[in-house]
């Protein structure tokens, strides 16, 4: 690999590094891939819950989320996207704020109904403990995709165009010159254990954690496109890290009793989100206190206890005999505002990380928006100027719902 000069180098070939390479291949950009483990075993992208909505606060998430909606209909077989919509559950609480952004949300054109809890009951007739809903939206053209698939198809199309996916790659060391940039890199032998995968991406001391064969990678421009590991990217180029890395546990549900497949996700009044997966359920819940850090642990048969199992019982007498199966854990990506970080962060480095658990609703208008910036130096089709890390500077803040 040595002595070869790319267009761009992308560290990190998650869904969104996918998406960012697919679009500037697709733009005639020569471009290389680097990520330590291709296959993603703790990367965010394969442990996703699969939701795709464009209902968010602020209009650069709208129009991006709907942007990638159009591009996930287009090709809805092959990325497995289930247009099912998504009902939203409100209190007393809540229900003013989602009133609130309805209007924006129908302006730039996005389908949402508001329900009562009768129509709610209705709809779902599974849903029958109402007391305490005040009100529900049901955006119709949002629903669900299988992330993996998704990532895949970018891949796949990138390749076509000629970009290259470096597996077992970890970019170590950077140097921003006046005509391009230099990657440092190695190339494990073996994969690496998960233990190695997260100490090598998380922590100063990288200790005897295996190295092989050195590589350097050569581009006029480099992107940083880590996820919920940017902070070790970011500080080979002297970027300041704004964001934090929270762990999110999802649970597989045995579904005998229940039949969730005609609906699309559903998210409750207490925070809880579920939806049908195969023969199960997918449900997933937030706990507002889980502190920041790279931990991974599920915490199993406890979780579903004390955190899923209630909620849905909560909601749906017919959740009563609901079975813990098995589950995961994975990391979200904070921002300050939980709004992405994307655009040009210094000469020739530019970034898309950060999505505060939109990476992969929002990966293809994103993964667009970047490859404009980066081949024609502006936003053109796919507007993100909002986006760029200088707003925590000027206080031009994006502020969005987090769904917690
Ligand atoms: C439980 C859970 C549920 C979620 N649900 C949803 C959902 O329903 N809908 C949705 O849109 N989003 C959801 N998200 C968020 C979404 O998964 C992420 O926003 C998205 O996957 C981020 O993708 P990424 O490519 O930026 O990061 P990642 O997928 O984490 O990829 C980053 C890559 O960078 C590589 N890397 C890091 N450092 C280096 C280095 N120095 N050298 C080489 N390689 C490196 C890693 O190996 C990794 O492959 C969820 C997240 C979690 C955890």
């Amino acid at each position: 690999m040595a002595g070869e000069r790319y267009d761009v180098a992308l560290i990190g070939g998650g869904i969104i590094g996918s998406a960012v390479a697919m679009g500037l291949a697709q733009r005639g950009a020569r471009v290389v891939v680097a990520d330590i483990d291709l296959s993603g075993r703790l990367s965010s992208s394969e442990k996703n819950a699969g939701g795709v909505r464009a209902t968010w606060w602020q209009p650069v998430n709208i129009a991006l989320c709907r942007a990638s909606i159009r591009y996930y209909e287009s090709i809805r077989t092959e990325v497995g996207f289930r247009q099912k919509g998504y009902l939203w559950l409100y209190d007393e609480a809540t229900w003013p704020q989602a009133l609130a952004h309805l209007e924006l949300q129908r302006s730039l054109g996005h389908r949402i109904e508001t329900l009562s809890a009768a129509e709610v009951n209705r709809r779902v007739p599974e849903i029958d403990r109402l007391d305490d809903i005040a009100g529900a939206t049901f955006s119709p053209d949002d629903g669900l995709i299988n992330p993996n698939l998704l990532k895949e198809h970018y891949r796949r199309i990138a390749r076509a165009h000629g970009a290259v996916f470096l597996d077992q790659v970890f970019v170590d060391a950077a140097a921003v010159e006046a005509d391009e940039v230099r990657l440092e890199c190695w190339q494990a032998e073996s994969a690496l254990s998960d233990a190695e995968l997260a100490r090598l991406m998380t922590e100063d001391d990288r200790g005897a954690a295996a190295r092989g064969q050195l590589i350097e990678l050569r581009a006029t421009a480099v992107a940083i496109t880590t996820g919920a590991w940017s902070d070790n990217v970011l500080r080979l180029f002297g970027l300041r890290n704004y964001s934090e890395s929270v762990r999110r546990q999802i649970c597989i549900v045995d579904n005998r009793a229940t039949n969730f497949a005609p609906y699309g996700m559903i998210v409750d009044t207490s925070g809880l989100y579920f939806h049908n997966e195969g023969t199960h359920i997918l449900a997933g819940y937030s706990p507002p206190d889980t502190p920041p850090g790279h931990h991974f642990e599920y915490d199993g048969e406890p979780f579903f206890l004390n955190e899923i199992w209630p909620r849905m019982y909560a909601r749906m007498s017919c959740c009563e005999r609901l079975r813990h199966v098995g589950g995961w854990a994975g990391l979200y990506e904070l921002s300050p505002d939980r709004s992405a970080i994307i655009g040009r962060a210094a000469p020739r480095v530019f970034e898309a990380h950060s999505f505060s658990g939109r990476g992969a609703m929002q990966s293809y208008g994103a993964g667009q928006a970047l490859a404009e910036l980066i081949t024609t130096g502006a936003y053109r089709d796919f507007e993100a100027s909002a986006l760029g890390r200088e707003r925590f500077e000027t206080g031009a803040l994006a502020p969005e719902e987090l769904h917690i």
